[in-house]
């Protein structure tokens, strides 16, 4: 199964992505994680993505499109991938179009969540995630089941992202509109476009998700 994932920031691609991997079996490629690593670990791409990131503007697509590029190289995607936040703009839409033509590889769907801009903001200014396992949160539509311990691992640490501030949620939000919002025609075009309603509480929106995926041809399930 090979997946995009597309929507704008807060959109819930990330709480999504986890759950059709858990389902499916195959690996959630966030590119924004990657690139939390590398900033954390002080590599040169973190160095260079650090401020960019922190600005609410996107990284450069060279570095993207290596990025991806060297991920998909991995033995976890034999069986296919979520890419999560990948693409994000024409040209890196386009390289993946040929990386993946490259390994004989297609697209089985790309899945749009559709969430309004107010709802965003609130979703980002909410979202916390655990610190030993990655988990997400939600102050108001998401608190883990026993106050302060993670549910998936029991840690009681948590962090909230650089970015997720109100000041630089517009700017976030702006560059999905200019930049990455065009990608969409790209993909509307091959007939794998679906469009989902993000708006829906969290397990709504995975039952229409499931549901895509349920309906594709069973050689796509694999
Ligand atoms: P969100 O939760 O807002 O969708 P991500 O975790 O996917 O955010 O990305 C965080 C930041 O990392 C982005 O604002 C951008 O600076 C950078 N980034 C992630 N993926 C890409 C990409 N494909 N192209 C360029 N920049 C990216
Ligand atoms: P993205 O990866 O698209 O940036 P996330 O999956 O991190 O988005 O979700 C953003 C925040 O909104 C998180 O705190 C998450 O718990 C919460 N969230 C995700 N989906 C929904 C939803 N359908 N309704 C309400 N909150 C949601
Ligand atoms: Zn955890």
């Amino acid at each position: 199964m090979k997946l995009i994932l597309l929507g704008p920031p807060g959109a819930g691609k990330g709480t999504q992505a986890k759950r059709i991997q858990d389902r499916f079996g195959v690996v959630q490629i966030s590119t924004g994680d990657m690139l939390r690593a590398e900033v954390a670990a002080g590599s040169e791409v973190g160095l260079q993505a650090k401020a960019v990131m922190e600005a609410g503007q996107l990284v450069s697509d060279d570095i993207l499109i290596r990025m991806l590029g060297n991920r998909i190289e991995r033995a976890d995607c034999k069986r296919g991938f979520i890419l999560d936040g990948f693409p994000r703009t024409v040209p890196q839409a386009v390289a993946l179009d040929a990386l993946l033509a490259g390994r004989g590889m297609k697209l089985d769907a790309v899945i749009e969540l559709r969430v309004d801009a107010p709802a965003l903001v609130e979703r980002i200014a909410g979202r916390f995630t655990c610190s030993k396992c990655g988990a997400g949160y939600h102050e108001s539509f998401k608190r883990p089941k026993v106050e302060g311990v993670c549910d998936v691992c029991g840690s009681h640490e948590f962090t909230r992202r650089a970015d997720d501030k109100r000041e630089t949620v517009q700017a976030r939000l702006d560059a999905y509109e200019r930049q990455t919002a065009p990608i969409i025609p790209h993909y509307a075009g091959s007939g794998s476009l679906h469009v989902v309603d993000g708006m829906a509480d969290i397990d709504q929106v995975t039952a229409q998700v499931m549901a895509v995926l349920e309906a594709l041809p069973v050689s796509a399930q694999v």
